[in-house]
C-alpha cells in the first residue's frame, strides 16, 4: 500500500478536475486496484482543520509513511518570501511543501504551476510564485536545483494546463508500484514515456501541414493551424494526439491550436495583446520554427510543398 498525500497551492483546482476524469486508470482504480492509499486530497480528503494538521504532522514526524507527495500550483512567496499570501493547516504552505517533501519517497509536480510557476509566475509575478524545481525554463525553483526525495529522484514533472487525466494517474501508478525507476526524465524532469514526441505526431493535419494548407478559423474541417493561427503542435512535447482527450479528440484535431502547454514558457504571454491566436511571423517567416527546422529550410520546404499540394489536400476533411 502506498500512501499518498496531496496538497494545492496557487491554483485553479483544474488538476485535481482533470484527475477526478481519468479513466485509465480512474481515480477509485488507483484505490482498489493499484494499492494507493490516499490520505489527503483537496477534493476526496475527509479530515479537516486539526485532524488534517494532525495528519500532516504525523507524516513530517514519520510516524506515518508518506509515499507520494503531490504538490498542484504554484508554490506561492509573496509577501516578501514569507508566503503569508497563501496559509494552510498553522503555516506557510510552503512550508509544508518543505517538510513534506524532506520526507516523501516520490514528490509530484502536477500541471503548469507546480512545474514551471505556470500563469501565476508571469511577469510581474505578485505573488512571487514558483514551480517546485524550476521557475520556468530554469532548474532550481522552490527545493532547489539538488532537491531529490528519498527515492533518490528529483521532483517528477507532469506539466500541463491542466495535465491530461490518464497521465496523472498512470505515472501514479508507475511510481506506487514501484515501476518509477522506469519513469527516464527528460531535461524538464517530465517522464519521457509521455513527453519526448511532439504534439503534432498523431495530428490530423499532418498531411495540411506537409502541404502548406492553412486553416485560417477555428474549427475549421481541413488545414494545418500552424500558418496562421499560432499552432505550437510542432515545437511541444506531449501525447494529446496519441493519448486522446476524452478518448475522443485533441485540440488540434477539433481545430484548436495548440497553446504549448507542457513546456516551461507556457502560456507565452510575451506576444502582444490579441496576438495569442495568430502566427508570428517575421518577413513572413514564422518566429517560432518546428523544432530542428531552421530558417532557409523552411522556406525551401514550404514554398515546394505549396507548389505541390495535390487537388485532395484542399478538401474538408472530417474532423471529430
Ligand atoms: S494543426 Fe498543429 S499539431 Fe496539427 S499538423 Fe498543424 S501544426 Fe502540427
Ligand atoms: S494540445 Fe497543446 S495546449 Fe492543448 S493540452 Fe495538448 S500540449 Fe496543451
Amino acid at each position: 500500500m502506498a500512501n499518498l498525500l496531496w496538497l494545492q497551492g496557487g491554483a485553479c483546482s483544474g488538476n485535481t478536475m482533470s484527475f477526478l476524469n481519468a479513466e485509465e486508470p480512474s481515480a477509485v482504480d488507483l484505490v482498489t486496484d493499484f494499492g494507493i492509499n490516499i490520505l489527503w486530497h483537496p477534493s476526496l480528503g475527509v479530515e479537516l482543520g486539526d485532524n488534517m494538521k494532525a495528519l500532516m504532522e504525523s507524516c513530517v514526524s514519520g510516524e506515518t509513511d508518506l509515499d507520494i507527495f503531490v504538490f498542484e500550483g504554484s508554490v506561492v512567496n509573496a509577501p516578501n518570501g514569507t508566503g503569508e499570501w497563501n496559509r494552510f493547516a498553522g503555516k506557510p504552505m510552503k512550508e509544508w511543501v518543505r517538510l513534506l517533501s524532506d520526507k516523501a519517497q516520490f514528490v509530484v509536480a502536477l500541471g503548469d504551476c507546480a512545474t514551471y510557476g505556470g500563469i501565476p509566475a508571469m511577469a510581474p509575478n505578485p505573488s512571487e510564485s514558483e514551480g517546485m524545481q524550476f521557475l520556468k525554463r530554469e532548474r532550481g525553483g522552490f527545493l532547489g536545483p539538488d532537491f531529490v526525495a528519498k527515492s533518490g529522484l528529483p521532483v517528477i514533472n507532469i506539466p500541463g494546463c491542466p495535465a491530461h487525466p490518464d497521465w496523472v494517474t498512470q505515472i501514479l501508478v508507475a511510481v506506487a508500484s514501484g515501476r518509477a525507476g522506469d519513469l527516464t526524465l527528460d531535461e524538464f524532469q517530465r517522464p519521457k514515456t509521455f513527453f519526448s514526441s511532439f504534439t503534432q505526431t498523431g495530428c490530423t493535419r499532418n498531411m495540411h501541414f506537409a502541404y502548406k494548407v492553412s486553416a485560417t478559423e477555428f474549427g475549421q474541417r481541413k488545414g494545418c493551424l500552424f500558418y496562421d493561427l499560432g499552432c505550437r503542435g510542432p515545437m511541444t512535447h506531449s501525447p494529446c494526439n496519441r493519448i486522446l482527450w476524452n478518448r475522443q479528440s485533441s485540440k488540434t484535431r477539433a481545430g484548436m491550436p495548440c497553446l504549448g502547454c507542457t513546456e516551461p514558457e507556457f502560456p507565452f504571454f510575451d506576444l502582444e495583446p490579441g496576438t495569442l491566436f495568430k502566427t508570428q511571423t517575421v518577413m513572413g517567416v514564422p518566429k517560432d520554427l518546428p523544432t530542428g527546422v531552421d530558417k532557409k529550410g523552411y522556406i525551401k520546404l514550404t514554398g515546394a510543398a505549396k507548389a505541390a499540394s495535390p487537388e485532395w489536400a484542399e478538401e474538408d476533411m472530417f474532423v471529430v
